[in-house]
């Protein structure tokens, strides 16, 4: 039986300062409902992520950048969330495929939820009617009396800090959550709604690793989880001949030219500088040890397949790109309106948001071989780092 996951992410999380909302803080590049959302790949038990936003953040999933986001971290819907947590988890259970039996809901803020805990969340809910994760408590907990001293010890063996996903059936956490918002009633989780209706929530040990964050310094902490160790940088430089004939790519772009640039692949070499940059971020050879233009198989090849299988290659050692900046020289043809066009297509290839890729065009002020329109550069700084944990 297949079940549907929902991810609340909107709440304001003022706590965190700034101005952005909580989901949306920056991790690694990406926001936290997007490592939020991702834990919830395995296609076989899931059907579907639903991710419950801030009304406001509604219409920033047209843009395509995020549109990208959001499918690269599997989420199928969004939703607008309500005034308060009850009504964003009711409008994300409601959203849900009434052919799902058992539903997740789970906290945009917590990132670090481990896949064998949600496989072991569902595997729970195939013999019980509710499930949640919960983490044994490792401190000696007191509790405080008014006047400030200890007024007790709790017996901790019998204690569990709840965390999420929690998951009950479809249509038993429905029923609950409507009545609740019928009533007016306030619940912090979903587990304390079904207990107070007398359903049995079962139990299933989480890992402490399964943080919320909730203050500046889990941030902290986050960012220093996924963001993984020090950024590594590489620099990457090509040049082409301009000859008539071939076609002219830059960045995976076909750019209207009468020119073209002569070489062994598509000879796209602005993508060639890009390679470039990241293998030498990763201390691995150059381009040409990896695809020499004496092999046959890289004749007339889409230097994105190229760029790709870099990829692959950075992945293998966990690494990834965290941001490119490029700059284009060329005095024929104009290439400053293609900017933007080819930026895009780099933030594509390489899953990176806007504010990771620049790219910049400028010509040789007619100097040399570049300037008298004979060949096109291209140079590259890229930015890579660990993978991190999502
Ligand atoms: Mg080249």
């Amino acid at each position: 039986m297949r079940a549907s996951v929902v991810v609340v992410g909107a709440g304001e999380g003022e706590r965190l300062g700034g101005n952005v909302r909580k989901a949306w803080v920056e991790i690694a590049g990406r926001p936290l409902w997007w490592h939020s959302c991702r834990a919830f790949r395995d296609r076989e038990r899931i059907r579907e992520v639903i991710l419950v936003v801030h009304p406001q953040d509604l219409p920033r999933f047209e843009e395509a950048p995020i549109a990208r986001l959001a499918a690269e971290a599997g989420i199928g819907r969004m939703v607008a969330g309500g005034a308060s947590r009850l009504d964003s988890v009711l409008a994300g259970v409601r959203a849900t495929d009434p052919e799902s039996r058992d539903v997740l809901v789970h906290d945009a803020a917590r990132p670090f939820v481990a896949r064998d805990r949600i496989a072991a969340l569902l595997a729970a809910l195939d013999s019980h009617p509710a499930a949640i994760l919960a983490t044994r408590v490792s401190s000696t907990v007191k509790r405080a009396g008014p006047d400030g001293t200890v007024a007790g010890t709790l017996d901790r063996e019998s204690l569990r800090l709840a965390t999420t996903p929690q998951g009950a059936r479809r249509e038993l956490l429905l029923r609950l959550l409507q009545d609740a918002a019928a009533s007016r009633s306030a619940f912090t989780d979903e587990s304390s709604l079904l207990e107070s209706r007398g359903e049995p929530v079962t139990i299933v040990e989480d890992e402490g690793s399964n943080m919320k964050i909730t203050t500046p310094d889990d941030l902290a902490l986050a960012r220093a989880r996924l963001e993984g160790g020090p950024p590594r940088v590489g620099y990457g430089y090509d040049i082409h001949r301009l000859v008539p004939g071939r076609p002219l790519k830059l960045g995976g772009v076909a750019v209207p030219s009468e020119l073209g640039l002569e070489g062994h692949s598509d000879a796209d070499c602005l993508l060639h500088a890009v390679i470039d940059a990241l293998l030498g971020a990763s201390g691995l050879p150059d381009i040409g040890e990896h695809f020499p233009d004496t092999d046959p198989r890289w004749k007339g090849a889409d230097s994105s397949r190229l760029l790709e299988s870099v990829l692959a290659l950075l992945r293998e050692r966990d690494l990834r790109p965290l941001q490119v900046d490029c700059t284009l020289v060329a005095e024929r043809p104009r290439l400053g309106p293609w900017k933007a066009v080819i930026k895009e297509r780099l933030m594509e290839l390489l899953s990176l948001p806007a504010d990771r890729v620049a790219v910049k065009a400028r010509t040789a002020e007619g100097l040399d071989a570049i300037g008298r329109g004979d060949a096109l550069a291209a140079y590259c700084t890229a930015v890579v780092s660990s993978q991190g944990r999502s």
